[in-house]
C-alpha cells in the first residue's frame, strides 16, 4: 500500500510504542521477540497469540508480560486468564493500546486480523503475505477507510522499501527479486519428481517453518511475493522480475526510471527486516546483528529462473495478472496442496499440478468481496483435496522442524 508520510509514528519521543505480535511462537514471531527484547526501551509487547503451543507462549508470557495473551485453537491446557479461539486474533490486534501489529501468523487465515488493524488505524508489520495475495483490495480499502498503514516483513519487499526511502513509488521502473532457488536450483526435472519432504525441508540459507520452506522449494513463495510487490507498490507485473541469488544476500533489486539500480544488502536473517518494519521510515541502533562481510559473502552470483522446471512461479503470476478470484485460488490451492505434501498424501511435482489444475476449474468464481474471496478460498482447497483420491505418497515420512531436517 501507499507509505504514510513520515509523521506521526515515528520512533521514540519517549514513549515505547504498543505492540502485538501475532502467530508469537512461530519463526518470525520468535525472531519478533528477539528484535523487541533488544529494543525494549522503544517498543513494549502488549499482546502475543499463537496457534497452538502453549507452553512456548506461557514461557513468551512470563517474559514479556503482554496486557493480552491469545491462543487460537483450543484443547490444551492454559491459564485461565487466556483468551481463546480464533477471535483473539482481531482482539490482539485492535487493542487500544497497540500501535503497531506485527501478522505472522501463516496462510489466509491472517485476512481477518489485518483487515480490523488497518480499520482501526495501526501499523501492520506484514510477514502474512497471504492475505495480501487473497485480498489485495480489500487489504487496499482498509488502510484507506481506517488510516492503517502495512509495512512488509517480507525480505525482498523490505529491501524495496529500504531502497524507495522516501521517493515516490512512480520513481520506480523496475523490481528485481531475488530468489535463492531452494533446495531444488541445482536437480533435475527427475530428480524433482522423486524430491522428499525431508529433501524440501532442506533450504541452503534460510531457517523458517515448514510451509515457506516448502513454497520456496516450488517457488510459489516468489509467486506470492511476485503478487505481494504489486500490491505494495503498485508496480504492474510487467515490470516485476524474479533473479536466482544462491547467496540470498542481495535481498532485492530497484531500477529507477533514470537507469540506476538500488539493492539491499545484508546477511540472511529476518531480523532487521522486522526490526525495519517496525521505525520505517527511521532506523535504530541494534547491537545484535550479524555485521556485513563482503568479502566472507563473495562470490555473489544471479542466475535466470529454470520457469518449466518450477511451474509454480508462472502459475502464480499469471494468477496475478488475472487478478478477480485468481490470486486467492493460487494460494488456497497451494496451502492445501503443501499440508498434503507435508502429510506425505502428495508428490512435490504434485503441488504445482494441483494449483494448475484449480486454476483452471475455479479462475471465474466471483471476488468481489471477503465473502466471494473466502468462498474461492474454500472451493480451492476442497478442489486440492478432491484430487487427491489417488495419494501419491513419496520417498519420506512427515518430518518435524523446517531446516532441522538437513
Ligand atoms: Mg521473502
Amino acid at each position: 500500500m501507499r507509505r504514510r508520510p513520515p509523521a506521526d509514528r515515528v520512533i521514540p519521543d519517549g514513549q515505547p510504542r504498543g505492540v502485538a505480535v501475532l502467530g508469537s511462537t512461530g519463526s518470525i514471531g520468535t525472531t519478533a521477540l528477539r528484535v523487541l527484547a533488544r529494543q525494549h526501551t522503544s517498543f513494549r509487547v502488549d499482546a502475543l497469540t499463537a496457534y497452538e503451543n502453549a507452553p512456548l507462549l506461557e514461557d513468551q508470557a512470563r517474559r514479556f508480560l503482554p496486557a493480552y495473551i491469545g491462543l487460537v485453537r483450543d484443547g490444551t491446557a492454559y491459564p485461565a486468564s487466556w483468551h481463546v479461539g480464533p477471535d483473539c486474533l482481531i482482539s490482539a490486534a485492535t487493542l487500544a493500546s497497540v500501535d503497531i501489529v506485527i501478522n505472522a501468523v501463516v496462510g489466509a487465515a491472517g485476512l481477518d486480523a489485518t483487515l480490523a488493524a488497518l480499520r482501526a488505524g495501526k501499523r501492520v508489520a506484514l510477514a502474512n503475505k497471504e492475505t495480501l495475495v487473497t485480498a489485495g483490495e480489500l487489504v487496499a480499502a482498509a488502510a484507506r477507510a481506517g488510516g492503517g498503514e502495512i509495512v512488509p516483513v517480507d525480505s525482498e519487499h523490505s529491501a524495496i522499501l529500504q531502497c524507495l526511502g522516501r521517493r515516490p513509488a512512480s520513481d520506480i521502473q523496475r523490481l528485481i527479486l531475488t530468489a535463492s532457488g531452494g533446495p531444488f536450483r541445482d536437480w533435475t526435472r527427475e530428480q524433482l519428481e522423486r524430491a522428499t519432504i525431508a529433501d524440501a525441508l532442506c533450504h541452503p540459507t534460510w531457517r523458517m517453518g515448514r510451509k515457506i520452506t516448502v513454497d520456496s522449494a516450488t517457488l510459489a513463495n516468489k509467486a506470492l511475493e511476485v503478487i505481494e510487490a504489486h500490491y505494495l507498490f503498485g508496480v504492474p507485473y510487467d515490470r516485476i522480475e524474479v533473479v536466482v541469488h544462491p547467496q540470498s544476500v542481495v535481498h532485492s533489486f530497484v531500477e529507477f526510471i533514470d537507469g540506476s539500480v538500488l539493492a539491499q544488502v545484508g546477511v540472511p536473517s529476518m531480523e532487521l527486516p522486522v526490526l525495519y518494519a517496525l521505525t520505517h521510515p527511521e532506523r535504530l541502533a541494534d547491537d545484535g546483528v550479524t555485521r556485513f562481510d563482503p568479502v566472507a559473502a563473495s562470490p555473489l552470483t544471479f542466475e535466470r529462473v529454470r520457469v518449466d522446471d518450477f511451474p509454480a512461479l508462472a502459475l502464480g503470476m499469471a494468477a496475478g495478472r488475472a487478478g478477480g478470484a485468481a490470486p486467492a485460488i493460487f494460494n488456497a490451492a497451494n496451502e492445501q496442496a503443501v499440508a498434503l505434501f507435508l502429510e506425505g498424501r502428495m508428490s512435490f511435482a504434485g503441488i504445482a499440478q494441483a494449483i494448475e489444475s484449480a486454476l483452471d476449474a475455479l479462475s471465474g468464481l466471483p471476488s468481489g468481496d471477503r465473502s466471494a474471496l473466502l468462498s474461492a478460498d474454500a472451493s480451492a482447497r476442497a478442489h486440492v483435496r478432491d484430487g487427491t483420491g489417488r495419494p501419491t505418497p513419496v520417498g519420506s515420512a512427515p518430518g518435524e522442524g523446517g531446516g532441522a531436517a538437513c
